[in-house]
């Protein structure tokens, strides 16, 4: 069932916001922070999930080069992406951090999974750092704005530094507590997927070398999967998803009217399964539809429409026509 009343974007507060309830509107929340600097075990493991699969692709176009790149790769390449990036977009964004839809159990702790394969951080760490980013969306406690290091083109070049990448050596995880996740420290199974964390990890690059080898009966081959489909395939979705923080607050047209600096990306929005409609995003933090606009390519809803069909999502959020019309930018 699809439903299209929701909230429309409010100005944050000031002041700290008590606990949050489900279902949880993130905008309603406060400056409040958990910890006071992100942990050195989130930074040496977030140096590796940068560091490791560029080295990856450094060694794929050097060493394997002209000869090691099969249409099986290339099939184990897209199917990866494709999973584990609907993992971040359709469950760690969507469902988990701002409860578009509700879906039963065994569909929560898919997503989780396949979003924790993609090396972005427990959903615990995602959600809340994620949930802050829309209370506090451009202005002082952002974890990852574009604008918040200086003018000119010193600031403007350290500002897009920090929100694609250098936010997650200094302000990632900073907020892992009850303010920003509660409703989600109070659901066990997906406690559970959290604390498997690594093993999610290891699965990421050990299932394509498992499926090459099967399928091929290399090891070679199998090596050779586990480069493209593995890491390679990781630092792509990466750099797709730290975009969307990026180039999505600084780069494109704004569709509504938003109190931040959020901007629709098409390049961002093909690369992320639609996550690149950020300001579209902005201005109704709750739709589980990004792509509003009639061209506006929004793979991740599009799952989520074929989910509720099959019963597999429910309650799903849309903004309604009067909403849209309220808050949008005349000629944009
Ligand atoms: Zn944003
Ligand atoms: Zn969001």
């Amino acid at each position: 069932m699809i439903d299209t009343d929701i909230a429309l974007v409010v100005p944050a507060p000031v002041v700290p916001a008590p606990v949050v309830p489900a279902p949880v509107d993130a905008t309603s929340l406060g400056l409040a922070t958990t910890r006071q600097r992100t942990s050195r075990v989130s930074q040496v493991i977030t140096l590796v999930a940068v560091v490791v699969p560029a080295v990856g692709v450094a060694s794929a176009a050097g060493v394997l080069w002209g000869v090691a790149l099969s249409p099986l790769d290339v099939v184990l390449f897209g199917v990866f992406y494709l999973a584990t990036g609907l993992g971040i977009t359709v469950g760690y964004h969507r469902l988990f951090t701002h409860r578009s839809f509700e879906a039963p159990t065994a569909v929560r702790v898919t997503l989780a999974v396949l979003g924790a394969m993609t090396l972005q951080g427990p959903v615990t760490q995602w959600v809340t750092d994620h949930r802050k980013h829309h209370a506090r969306s451009d202005a002082e406690g952002d974890p990852h704005s574009p604008h918040l290091s200086g003018g000119g083109i010193v600031g403007t070049v350290r500002g897009l530094w920090h929100a694609h990448v250098g936010w997650m050596f200094s302000t990632k995880g900073m907020e892992r507590g009850e303010l920003y996740g509660g409703d989600l420290y109070a659901d066990r199974p997906i406690r559970l997927v959290d604390r498997c964390y690594l093993v999610w990890v290891v699965l990421s690059v050990a299932l394509p070398f498992a499926i090459a080898l099967a399928v091929t009966g290399s090891w070679r081959r199998g090596v050779e999967a586990l480069v493209w489909a593995g890491l390679v395939r990781i630092f792509a979705f990466e750099h797709a998803t730290f975009a969307v923080n990026s180039i999505c607050h600084t780069f494109g047209r704004r569709a509504y009217v938003a109190r931040d600096e959020s901007r629709n990306n098409w390049v961002v929005a093909l690369l992320t399964f639609g996550e690149g409609w950020h300001n579209n995003h902005h201005a109704f933090p709750r739709s589980a539809r990004h792509g509003l606009g009639r061209l506006q390519l929004d793979v991740s809803w599009l799952v989520i429409a074929v989910m509720a069909r099959c019963r597999l999502a429910s309650e799903v959020h849309l903004p309604t026509e009067g909403q849209r019309r309220r808050v949008a930018v005349v000629g944009g």
